[in-house]
């Protein structure tokens, strides 16, 4: 038995690649383990968005180079892989700058690891890149994730991006926009569901871009998906994220209509408020189209709740496009949301816009959006306060008796009941924060 650690940064769709990675290495007799000190293959499955996630993977490779030397010391070898989006980004960077480094793998070629793992185990001090974009599509090789972990799963079903947003890297990093097959998706939901996976999260770059092959010939969209999903005894939630505005078409929305599994809460980036910014930014849609998308969300679904992503401080952005940018917050009232300073990224096209925003005003717009929306979080969260919600009981909890679970609106529940884990129950919610609610079995379920 050998160990294999592996630290992931970044989105949801990372998590889902460590687990197949944990599967695809299995066969070579590895087994995971929880912390990097006596691993034979240690793995950073990296975040390319944003400049600070790239740089915290160069300083955590500083503590790994101390333990691999230590193993050395005691005769023991330890590979050092990099794989995900910087890896994508820097590969050829990345094994310069940092000589300790065995192993370099982009996101598209990760079902080769265990082949690239067998090379640098055999050829001692040979270092391996592979960070091409393989013309098969690695969902045909990889294992499935190891759903059985618990109750709720990730299930990938589109990758890539084919929508130059001139912020962003992930056209570069993930490549193309595809959508996995209508059949191997659901086949992958059924075993998860077998397993005992009661709540699944669709994942995509542009979750909504989906537009798979379907049995029948034709070409489901995201809406016909969740339907095709919705079918599977067993499967209480489905969830998507993240998604386009650009991309929420008819047959979405109608699902949000009629399909009571679909959980009413979307993720839904705008970025910013002001047209002129969403223009330079090639987002391909306006302020007022994204209201009208919201609206028709909520007319399909009254009770639906809304995320979404924000960048202040873009290049060009003055103060009215950011105050526009509250403008929008104050009328579409958000439950939750993520907000980042804008940051350069290489290769892409705002990087080079000369009207960059100085650092510390990028500080103070994020600081004020930030108190908004924490407060609008707050607000939503307080409104729940005396409702009887459905959870979804996911994890025990840290004191005795009590299990964490999440509400449709995927805000965190923490419940005072007996153990019931994988079970969804009415709770009366009694107190809430910013980040959570607080609350007790209802009635009829306590009974
Ligand atoms: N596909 C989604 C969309 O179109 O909205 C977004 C996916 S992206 C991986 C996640 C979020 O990271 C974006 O919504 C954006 O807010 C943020 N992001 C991406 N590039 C960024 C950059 N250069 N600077 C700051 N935030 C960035
Ligand atoms: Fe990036 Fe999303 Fe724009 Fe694609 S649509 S380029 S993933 S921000």
């Amino acid at each position: 038995m050998k160990g294999v650690f592996i630290k992931t940064y970044g989105c949801q769709m990372n998590v889902y690649d460590s687990a197949r990675m944990v599967k695809l290495l299995a066969p070579l007799g590895f087994v995971p383990v929880m912390a990097p000190n006596d691993a034979d293959l240690v793995i950073f499955n990296t975040c390319h968005i944003r400049e600070k996630a790239a740089e915290k993977v160069y300083s955590e490779l500083g503590k790994i180079h101390r333990l691999k030397i230590a193993k050395a010391h005691r005769g023991g070898t330890m590979i050092v892989a990099v794989g995900g989006c910087v890896a994508q980004a820097e590969g050829a960077e990345i094994l310069h700058r940092v000589p300790f480094v065995d192993l370099v793998f982009g996101p598209q070629s990760y079902h080769r690891l265990p082949e690239l793992v067998v090379r640098a185990l055999r050829e001692d001090g040979v270092r391996v890149l592979d960070t091409n974009f393989p013309a098969e599509p690695k969902f045909d090789y990889l294992p499935e994730a190891s759903a059985a972990a618990g109750v709720t799963a990730f299930l990938t079903v589109q990758e890539g991006c084919d929508k130059f947003c001139s912020f962003c890297v992930v056209p570069y990093t993930r490549g193309a926009e595809y959508s996995r097959p209508v059949v191997q998706v659901l086949t992958e939901a059924r075993h998860a569901v077998g397993a005992g996976v009661r709540e699944i999260t669709l994942l995509g770059q542009n979750v909504n871009a989906y537009h798979g092959e379907s049995p029948d010939g034709r070409n489901w969209g995201l809406g016909e998906l969740i339907r095709g999903l919705a079918e599977l005894p067993g499967l209480d939630r489905i969830r998507y994220t993240t998604s386009h505005p650009g991309d929420v078409d008819d047959g979405l929305i109608a699902a949000h209509r009629d399909v009571p599994q679909l959980m009413p809460f979307v993720h839904l980036p705008v970025q910013s408020g002001a047209d002129r910014v969403l223009a330079a930014m090639n987002r391909r849609h306006t302020a007022d189209v994204y209201r009208q998308i919201v609206d028709r969300l909520r007319s399909a679904r009254s009770d639906l709740a809304l995320s979404s992503d924000f960048i202040v401080g873009f290049p060009g952005e003055s103060e009215e496009d950011f105050l526009a940018t509250l403008d929008l917050v104050d009328e579409i009232g958000f439950a939750q949301a993520f907000s980042f300073k804008y940051s350069r990224r290489p290769g892409t096209p705002a990087a080079f816009a000369r009207d960059q925003v100085p650092e510390s005003v990028k500080s103070y717009r994020l600081d004020v959006l930030q108190r908004l929306l924490k407060r609008q979080q707050r607000d939503f969260n307080e409104a729940c306060v005396g409702q009887i919600l459905p959870v979804l009981l996911e994890k025990p909890g840290r004191h005795d008796g009590q299990l964490v679970g999440r509400s449709p609106y995927l805000q965190s529940v923490h419940v005072a009941a007996p153990a019931r884990l994988g079970e969804i129950v009415p709770v009366l919610i009694s107190a809430a924060s910013t980040n959570s609610l607080a609350g007790s079995l209802a009635p009829a379920a306590a009974a």
